[in-house]
């Protein structure tokens, strides 16, 4: 079965095909600045990358540009698009409504729909995607991964806000969590590398990229995370803030004059190790200017470590114990010394890295010594596959 993963944004797509025979990548690419001037950017195995020309003036020719690159006699991979057994979509909010992935019917588009309020950047890009699909590929089986549905067995103590409970009835404000296919992804692969059963596990797995969370994950199913009602919850991240005190937001607004939008758009975009170092968003930046010597650059970097640290810790206790922790997204995947810095804090559980295995890049690796009494791994997440794989699970379902 080939599965054609797709992953909406709103100016941009992304697409992965996959042969789910032998869960091979066949096909991936990239279409950025839709309706600006947009161009769509495909590799294919053993072929040479291609840019295709043709503006994308909306995902509507997006789609269809991924689809012709597809078929391509020179750089596709399949002959025709009905080789296409099903589409696997990222959707980023579900709501309490979905607590895994669904083939999408009509009845699911509402709810996406009905959820644009809770994410209001993500799902109506999403929903625009699944709608081309049906349009251009009419009767192949689309369906749903939302990020949130992982978290959704967090229990009540976990995901409410301590806030008059009337705001979670009328609004359903509280705490869903984000990055779930991650989070699944890397906790089953780590049970694997462990060879225990996943259901006998306790792991803390650490998504660390531009957009960063971290989840307690109790035998296979996630118990707490660090992102809240919104992405902006939890650790310092690239440009967004991480926890605050509501008090100061509103002291800041107060002082500064500012409206809801300015003061969203200081806390989602110009905060974070962004905010602190005053450099760049990105970490390799801050690494560089840290070596050069740049304090606010090496005190962005140190709270990060810490407060990723803290929440380790909170999560420690939350299971009443941990037996590994994994690192995984653009930074825990290639950052050796924030791994460093982070697992300093870590000496309480008896965490030792071994140096020359945490300076490796690109491969799922364990990182600590043999003495260590828990184990630090580091496993490239892979959250395409997981889309396929689900898509496979629930199309074969069907049948
Ligand atoms: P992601 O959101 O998962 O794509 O992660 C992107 C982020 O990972 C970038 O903004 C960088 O901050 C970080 N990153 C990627 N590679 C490295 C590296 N070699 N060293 C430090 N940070 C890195």
């Amino acid at each position: 079965m080939k599965v054609l993963v797709i992953n909406c944004g709103s100016s941009s797509l992304k697409y992965q095909l996959i042969d789910m025979d032998t869960e091979t990548l066949l096909a991936k690419g990239l279409c950025e600045r839709i309706g600006i001037d947009g161009k769509l950017k495909h590799e294919a195995a053993g072929k040479d990358k291609y840019i295709s020309e043709a503006p994308l003036k909306d995902h509507n020719d997006a789609i269809k540009a991924v689809l012709e690159a597809l078929v391509d006699s020179e750089h596709g991979v399949i002959k025709d698009m009905k080789e296409i057994d099903a589409v696997g979509h990222r959707v980023a909010h579900g709501g309490d409504h979905f607590s895994k992935s669904v083939l999408i019917t009509p009845e699911v588009k509402e709810y996406i729909t009905k959820y644009i309020e809770l994410a209001p950047l993500h799902n109506p890009a999403n929903l625009t995607g699944i709608e081309v699909c049906e349009k251009l590929m009419p009767g192949v089986p689309q369906v749903a991964v939302f990020d949130t549905a992982f978290h959704q067995t967090m229990p009540e103590k976990a995901y409410l806000y301590a806030i008059p409970y009337k705001y979670y009835e009328k609004y359903k404000v509280r705490k869903y969590g984000f990055h779930g296919t991650s989070h699944k992804y890397v906790s089953q692969e780590c049970a694997k590398m462990m060879d225990v059963p996943i259901e006998n596990t306790k792991i803390i797995t650490c998504h660390l990229g531009n957009g960063g969370s971290v989840t307690a994950v109790q035998g296979g199913i996630s118990i707490d995370t660090s992102m809240g009602f919104t992405p902006l919850d939890g650790i310092a991240m690239g440009t967004r803030s991480g926890s605050i005190d509501a008090a100061a937001v509103l002291f800041i607004m107060k002082k500064e004059n500012l409206s809801i939008d300015e003061m969203d758009r200081i806390l989602n975009k110009e905060s974070g190790v962004y905010g602190i170092s005053g450099v760049s968003s990105d970490f390799r930046d801050i690494e560089e200017a840290e070596n050069e010597g740049n304090k606010r650059a090496a005190l962005a970097l140190e709270t990060f470590a810490y407060r990723v640290a803290k929440t380790i810790g909170e999560y420690v206790a939350t299971m009443n114990g941990v037996d590994a922790i994994v690192f995984t997204a653009g930074l825990g995947e290639n950052s050796g010394p924030t791994r460093q810095l982070i697992c300093n804090y870590l000496g309480y559980l008896g965490i030792e890295l071994d140096s020359y295995k945490n300076s490796l890049r690109g491969q799922a690796v364990e990182i600590t010594t043999k003495q260590s009494r828990v184990q630090v791994y580091v496993i490239p997440t892979n959250e395409e596959l997981v889309i396929a794989r689900d898509t496979k699970e629930i199309v074969e379902a069907q049948a």
